[in-house]
């Protein structure tokens, strides 16, 4: 699947180092090994409601990362994932009457327009999970072969063979301790409280003939009306959606991949269980670290399509607001707290691009090295964005001689803040 587009990032003088970022497998700030190469995969969009400023949020989180280790002098292997296909995908084209394909196609469409205009740096591989079925299907079936997967019988109208995952099975596989997968071990919850997020995120833990109740669904077989794909020995169907990150990051960065990114409500079951699939499959532990962008609602309320409170960039694009705006008012949050949307974010972020392009006109090099070095030392310190922009408020608001104009300024705020001036 084709990404978007990005404009060059400007090469700053100096380089960063020393990068932490908090661990949710930890619950602990993490040092990242330096390495000339850093491998970094974000779950993608299901395409419905893209994009919501949660959705922009959790990409402008990553982005940042993705810019750090840039500075720092490594090559970023970045990989996202678009579900194309899914249940609550399914279930949106059929209440709005709209063939699933076409929404699933506009609302791609629209994401990468976004993505581009938030300055957001494209992945390396953009994939679908349509187009990665062939890749998906042998590893269901190299489960079912080793016994960590099993069929379960249809009930109440439901046909015979959905494949499920053996949590069970995979907890007590024999092998190197050190690289082991247990159940918490990314989400470091108790079973009570991964039993009501399993209800609440689409899982099934009340589905009966389940041998364990959150063992995760890997392969849904056939259903009338809804679209299936041919799949060998497991009969046509379609993927579960924690197989298709596991599968698809495996095939296109190493193992493991240095940081598994996200949204908060993906913790669990969508990151604990990817990981248990991808160590179950290979041996090896799917990500080194897994690290959680806050969610945002819309005036202390939760946002969503029900409540009719959506706050989407095409809109606010459209409506005529600098998309460099949208950028800072989530960069005025850091990336793990939960935050909410108000019209008071917006207008901030507007005048704050206001005031760093009126001083951009006149910063040279020399005015602008200590900057960049503060703004570095704050996204090295777990993206720490609302303390680097105070730093460039602080520059910005300070006297200082009269330059001879230049684009400094402007290529420090674009390289490391993906803000443009
Ligand atoms: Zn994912």
């Amino acid at each position: 699947m084709i990404a978007w587009n990005s404009t060059p990032v400007p090469v700053l003088d100096g380089t960063q180092s020393g990068i932490t970022l908090f661990d949710t497998a930890l619950q602990a700030p993490a040092a990242l090994a330096q390495h000339p190469e850093q491998s970094l995969y974000v779950c993608g969009i299901t395409p419905y409601d893209a994009t919501h400023l949660g959705h922009a949020s959790t990409y402008v989180a990553f982005d940042l990362l993705n810019r750090t280790w840039r500075d720092a002098g490594s090559t970023v292997r970045y990989v996202q994932n678009v579900t194309d296909v899914d249940d609550p995908l399914l279930e949106r084209a059929t209440a709005t009457g709209v063939d699933w394909q076409d929404l699933a196609a506009d609302q791609i469409a629209l994401f990468r327009e976004d993505m581009e205009a938030l300055n957001v740096l494209p992945p390396d591989h953009y994939v679908g999970a349509v187009e990665s079925i062939d890749l998906i299907v042998p590893i269901v079936e190299k489960l079912v072969g080793r016994d960590l997967a099993y069929t379960v019988p249809g009930q109440g109208g439901e046909p015979d063979g959905d494949v499920y995952f053996s949590l069970d099975a995979a907890a007590a596989l024999d092998r190197d301790d050190a690289a082991r997968w247990f159940l918490g071990q990314v989400s470091q919850l108790d079973v009570d409280t991964m039993l009501a997020l399993s209800a609440e995120r689409g899982g099934d833990p009340g589905r009966p003939s389940k041998r364990n109740a959150l063992d995760p669904l890997l392969w849904r077989v056939a259903r009338p009306g809804e679209p299936s794909w041919p799949a060998g020995s497991l009969g046509e169907g379609r993927p579960g959606w924690h197989i298709e990150c596991a599968v698809i990051a495996q095939q296109f960065l190493p193992s493991p991949f240095t940081v598994q990114g996200g949204g908060s409500d993906l913790v669990f079951p969508h990151h604990e269980m990817s990981a248990s699939h991808a160590w179950a499959a290979s041996g090896t532990p799917l990500a080194r670290h897994y690290a959680h962008a806050g969610m945002v609602g819309y005036d202390g309320e939760k946002m969503s399509k029900s409540r009719g409170n959506l706050v989407l960039v095409s809109k606010l694009r459209q409506a005529g607001v600098d998309p460099a705006a949208i950028r800072l008012a989530i960069l005025a949050h850091h990336y793990r707290a939960d935050w909410s949307w108000t019209d008071g974010v917006l207008d901030e972020a507007v005048r704050r691009l206001a005031a760093w392009r009126d001083a951009a006109r006149s910063a040279t090099d020399d005015d602008v090295a200590g900057l960049r070095d503060q703004v570095r030392a704050h996204l090295a310190d777990d993206l720490d964005a609302p303390s680097a922009l105070a730093a460039v408020d602080a520059w910005v608001a300070s006297p200082r001689p009269a330059g001879t104009g230049g684009r400094a300024l402007a290529d420090v705020v674009d390289a490391l803040l993906g803000v443009r001036l």
